[in-house]
């Protein structure tokens, strides 16, 4: 029995979260805190230290120090790859701590929690496969004097900063990748979510991990966040968030042309076809809304349904959203908690009511619910009525709200489908194979589903088109992304250096 085993309510003291420098926990004498007000509870579970330019400066000269030493970036892969399978043994071993964590500070169910910790593991089972196999080319079709390769190396320290609503799956689905090629890494967890990442840094110190490979440096984005991503000795900026704060990390990151990689915002089409099992697609849609209170980059926000089941479809899909279990986070049995904050919550009712103003109608949900007391529950929205050139259908919302569309023919369902800013994920929903492979290739999306949604595994990049991001995390490409390529070519015997 320890004090997880429990596993419900919030901490009877808000858990006080320091940085982790150099492979040491530190708190500074002067240091201020941050406190986190639990989405599911409205009380304090945690006070996150408010991280200075000092600090980030301590952590990347801790970082930079350790990639020139060697002892990481130049040990052979199948030792790093020991390290990571241990790394996911551990997360395994400490899932309930860790899901619990996710819980209080997310909202999220705690199924749901357990679920991303196991997935987040796998990153690491999987990245110590990479590490072993990463490899590059060979060029020997160059005559007899001149042999080719291009090898991979890591690209140095990475500043990674991270969102809220998946706090340790968005961060599996990156140091993995990054610590599998030899780089070293800052990370900076959202303000609102810091436990899990800062847990990590205990679990990969036991697993053997060289002090000054991991280092988190926590606090708001406006301060570490910006040092991060303005620092001249990080040479790659990963951000996951909005669109907007990827475009000030864009702007900071030209102190020294860092590479960068974005994953931003996504407003996703589910496009359900006349001919798709429409209970299986209601089902389907439903849960790409309700998951994680509809605070997931990839969730399905926008339905575009073929105008002749319309009706049909939104009557069937509202009796789903009227069976998902809304609850208390720590309730077994609960599919959807809390949304993140106060704030969030009144910006997702902002777009219930402009919704209205916009000519839109409200056909089902939308309204608070009192789960547990100071809790931020909301009922799924489903509106009709609503076209896509309206702002509910292109703004990113974030929250459980679906702007449903009508579409007569393949052409349009795409046109719909495109006509965002965004390219981030889609759905198709049809029995005909030939239309789904058809649709596929059209939409945009960097993450598609055909008559699923959601689902993903390690080895599938993620990553989005247009103003959904630059670059793709996770699978082979994620690992790519943390390494620079070089040339090299031999010589062979005496050759003619001189081109006449
Ligand atoms: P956000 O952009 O508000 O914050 C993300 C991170 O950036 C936080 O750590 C924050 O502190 C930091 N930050 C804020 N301002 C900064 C600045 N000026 N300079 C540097 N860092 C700064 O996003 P959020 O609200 O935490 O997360 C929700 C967003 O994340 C949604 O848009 C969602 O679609 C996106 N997201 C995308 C993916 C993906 O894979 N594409 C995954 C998860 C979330």
């Amino acid at each position: 029995m320890n004090e997880f085993s429990r596993l419900s309510g919030p901490p009877q003291q808000p858990k006080r979260l320091g940085l982790f420098i150099n492979g040491q926990y530190t708190e500074r004498a002067n240091m201020e805190y941050l406190p986190r007000s639990s989405p599911g509870y409205g009380v304090d579970v945690s006070e996150v230290a408010l991280g200075t330019v000092d600090d980030v400066n301590d952590a990347v000269a801790a970082a930079r120090g350790v990639f020139e030493r060697g002892s990481w970036s130049r040990m052979p892969g199948a030792d790093r790859a020991r390290i990571l399978v241990k790394a996911a043994y551990l997360i395994r071993e400490r899932a309930e701590e860790l899901a619990y964590w996710e819980t209080l500070e997310a909202g999220k169910p705690i199924s749901q929690a357990r679920a991303e910790i196991n997935d987040g593991a796998g990153h690491y089972e999987y990245c110590a496969g990479l590490a072993q196999t990463l490899h590059g080319q060979t060029f020997n079709t160059y005559g007899d004097d001149l042999f080719g390769l291009v090898i991979r190396e890591p690209v140095g320290v990475v500043g990674l900063i991270n969102p809220w609503n998946f706090p340790f799956i968005v961060l599996s689905e990156r140091i993995p990748y990054i610590l599998a090629s030899g780089n070293s890494v800052v990370v900076k967890p959202s303000e609102m979510t810091s436990y899990t990442t800062l847990a990590l840094a205990d679990i990969l110190r036991e697993a053997g991990l060289p002090d000054g490979v991991y280092n988190v440096v926590t606090g708001t984005g406006p301060v570490v966040g910006q040092a991060l991503a303005e620092h001249r000795d990080i040479d790659v900026i990963s951000f996951t968030g909005s669109t907007r704060t990827g475009e000030a990390i864009v702007r900071a990151s030209t102190t020294n042309f860092k590479k960068t990689s974005l994953e931003l915002g996504g407003k996703n089409p589910q496009i359900v076809f006349a001919d798709s099992d429409l209970e299986d697609a209601a089902d389907g849609v439903a849960f790409g809304l309700c998951f994680n209170a509809g605070q997931c980059c990839v969730s399905g926000s926008r339905l575009v349904v073929e105008e002749k089941v319309h009706d049909e479809f939104v009557a069937l899909l509202a009796e789903k959203l009227k069976r998902v279990r809304i609850g208390d986070s720590f309730d077994e049995a609960s599919q959807m908690g809390a949304v993140v904050s106060t704030q969030h919550r009144d910006k997702i009712e902002s777009y219930l009511t402009l919704a209205q103003e916009e000519g839109g109608q409200i056909a089902f949900g939308g309204e608070r619910l009192n789960i547990t007391e100071g809790g931020r529950f909301l009922r799924p929205a489903l509106l009709v009525g609503i076209k896509n050139n309206m702002r509910v259908a292109q703004e990113e919302i974030f929250g459980p709200v679906l702007s449903a569309l009508t579409f007569r023919t393949e052409d349009e369902a795409v046109q719909i489908a495109n006509d965002s800013p965004y390219g981030l994920a889609a759905s198709i929903w049809t029995k005909n194979i030939d239309k789904a492979l058809g649709m596929i290739r059209r939409v945009n999306g960097g993450r598609t589903w055909i008559n699923t949604t959601i689902a993903g595994g390690p080895g599938q990049p993620l990553g989005g088109y247009r103003q959904s991001g630059v670059g793709r995390e996770a699978g082979l490409t994620g690992v790519e992304e943390y390494t620079e390529v070089k040339s090299v070519h031999v010589g062979i015997g005496k050759r003619n250096h001189w081109i006449s």
